[in-house]
């Protein structure tokens, strides 16, 4: 059974307001050899989803992860969230970044990731937008956090039908990639998909939710920023402590479950 990764390609900054970037030093490509390194040693190929901003400011790494056979996608241009802005600010970083990115890659862009997966039930209309331009997408975490999450929503890959994205519909337009979640009962579902889940959870237990999903014949999605390698990331004084947790077994745990499941791209995976 085939999992998914995916990378959100940003800098460790990116979660702050765009204008005060430039304050920052940038990490983003050695972190990300770090990661190119990896997926080199255990053959896996993987979906970046890529900043716009970040492409545009280093095109040589984007030309690197496309030449080892990864894929890339869409995570907006300027990291906004999607609950914070209207749907003419969203059309206009997605189509910058798709610009952006079809330019560097010289490949069709068919993915898109929210920023902090900032789809909540309150700005699903999101979807009016993200469908014109993609075949797949990866925002809607099904679970409960406190940043963001749709508790109820599909925890498995499926289309949705143009009326509402919760509801499936097999000849929908948009595949919808969950991250990966276990489900506990009377507790609801616990995401296991990478991150800071990765650093936060016992090895032990997200190998035990991959492993579940495999046997009921699913992928699980899994994601990662380069950040979550970083054992050397500045501190910033408004980042929570979540942000560093554990970052020095970030990459130990990384490579074990690279070690011990199956990964592909999204492209490879559903041949886009
Ligand atoms: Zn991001």
């Amino acid at each position: 059974m085939k999992n998914i990764l995916s990378i959100d390609l940003e800098d460790y900054f990116c979660d702050l307001p765009f204008s005060s970037w430039s304050n920052y030093t940038s990490r983003v490509v050695p972190t990300t050899e770090i990661i190119l390194e990896l997926l080199t040693k255990y053959k896996v190929s993987a979906t970046f989803f890529t900043l716009g901003s970040i492409a545009e400011q280093f095109p040589e790494l984007i030309e690197k992860i496309v030449s080892l056979g990864h894929e890339i996608a869409s995570h907006g241009y300027s990291h906004l969230d999607l609950r914070k802005i209207n749907k003419d600010i969203l059309e206009n970083e997605i189509k910058k970044s798709i610009i952006l990115l079809e330019k560097i890659s010289g490949e069709k862009i068919n993915g898109f990731r929210a920023p902090f997966f900032s789809i909540s039930r309150n700005n699903l209309d999101s979807f009016d937008i993200i469908q014109k331009y993609f075949k797949y997408d990866s925002s809607i975490f099904p679970a409960k956090t406190p940043l963001y999450g749709i508790p109820s929503a599909p925890r498995f890959p499926y289309r949705f039908s143009s009326n509402h994205p919760l509801e499936k519909n097999p000849n929908g337009k948009l595949l919808e990639l969950p991250p990966a979640t276990l489900k506990i009962p009377l507790y609801g579902n616990l995401p296991i998909a990478g991150g800071f889940y990765l650093r936060f959870l016992p090895l032990s237990l997200i190998k035990y939710g991959i492993n579940k999903l495999n046997k009921i014949e699913e992928s699980a999605m899994f994601y990662i920023h380069p950040k979550d390698l970083d054992v050397n990331m500045p501190k910033i004084d408004s980042y929570s402590w979540h942000y560093y947790y554990n970052l020095k077994n970030g990459k130990k745990k990384f490579e074990s479950l690279l070690k011990n499941f199956k990964f592909s791209s999204v492209r490879d995976t559903y041949l886009f």
